[in-house]
């Protein structure tokens, strides 16, 4: 298969992912999302620019490094923070303290910070980089796994997305596609050929609400849904159950029937409750939380939700 070796800009790979799609996968994953959903759990995943995140328990403390990164940064934003212990207790550190409002996210204290407290969110690639780095995975696609394509949304980088798949297409490795949906819908039909199963997000159906959540409307997610089903896709859908935003029982019976209006290309549909492991990488790249007093939904409500999406005679289940 004709494939192009097009430039990617990713922020992570992880191997052995048992949540991404069936069996054991390698998920990639892109950097760049054109929506703003308010529980997003990967904020780095959202800019296509690198940001600066930092890991304190990472860094080693000022004295070590000589101030490496304080001279380094051309605007001032870094400074030594209060005295800690240290790890090993062997004595009081100072650790880096950013101050976001300076910082300009030139990067050039990850240069010098050997413990890579200091990081940046992502780094370019090309297919051909990925597709090798995926082949070392090989031996563990058991169960069905295999390679998901993730984000950020991959389809707002459509040539590195679309080579991926076809570079792995030729290789007999199952690919996913994990997408929001929010994409020209020329764009899927140049894709499908090259995606064994779409991991599809559903959100809301109302329009204006999935506005207000995710900062776009729902009519092109909707609209891509179906030309999907309908031109032979298998779609597995997830629909994000968040309190006070997408768990009203209206707007998830409106996704139950419109999950069973597609029929046979929905394989599955799983229930996303809302989690909270996603804050602390907030607080890595200095950014607000804004959903800090949502708790995750009961057990009880979930299980009420799932038994409706069954009664449409879809296969459902908690995630
Ligand atoms: S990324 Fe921010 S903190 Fe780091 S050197 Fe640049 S301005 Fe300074
Ligand atoms: S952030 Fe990195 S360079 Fe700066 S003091 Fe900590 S370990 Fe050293």
């Amino acid at each position: 298969m004709v494939y192009k070796n097009v430039k990617g800009r990713i922020f992570d790979i992880q191997g052995y992912a048992v949540h991404d799609g069936p069996g054991i996968r390698t998920t990639v994953f892109t950097k760049g999302c054109p929506l703003r959903c308010l529980w997003c759990h990967s904020p780095e995943s959202q800019h296509r620019e690198f940001e600066l995140g930092y890991l304190p328990v990472k860094c080693i403390g000022a004295d070590v490094c000589q101030n490496a990164c304080l001279d380094a940064c051309p605007e001032g934003a870094v400074a030594r923070d209060e005295p800690v212990e240290a790890l090993d207790k062997s004595g009081l550190i100072q650790k880096a303290k950013i101050d976001r409002e300076k910082c300009t996210n030139c990067l050039q204290c990850t240069e010098v910070c050997i413990t890579k407290a200091l990081y940046a969110s992502g780094w370019d690639t090309t297919v051909d980089e990925v597709y090798e780095r995926l082949l070392k995975d090989r031996g563990f696609f058991k169960d069905g796994g295999g390679v998901t394509i993730s984000g950020g949304e991959p389809m707002a980088q459509f040539d590195f997305t679309c080579n991926l798949a076809k570079r792995l297409k030729d290789s007999g490795i199952h690919i996913c596609l994990d997408t929001t949906g929010f994409a020209a819908t020329e764009l899927f039909a140049k894709i499908l050929p090259y995606i064994d199963l779409f991991l599809y997000d559903i959100k809301h159906m109302d329009t204006k609400m999935h506005k207000k959540i995710t900062g776009v409307g729902n009519e092109q997610i909707l609209k891509n849904a179906r030309f999907l089903a309908e031109h032979g896709a298998a779609l597995q859908i997830r629909v994000p159950v968040i309190p006070k935003l997408t768990d009203k029982r209206a707007n998830l019976r409106q996704t139950a029937e419109f999950c069973a209006s597609l029929g046979d290309a929905v394989k599955l549909v799983q229930l996303l409750p809302y989690h909270k492991t996603g804050r602390m990488k907030y607080e890595r790249l200095g950014w607000r939380y804004k959903l800090t007093n949502v708790e995750p939904p009961a057990d009880e409500f979930m299980n009420n939700i799932l038994a409706m999406f069954q009664s449409f005679g879809l296969n459902c289940q908690l995630h």
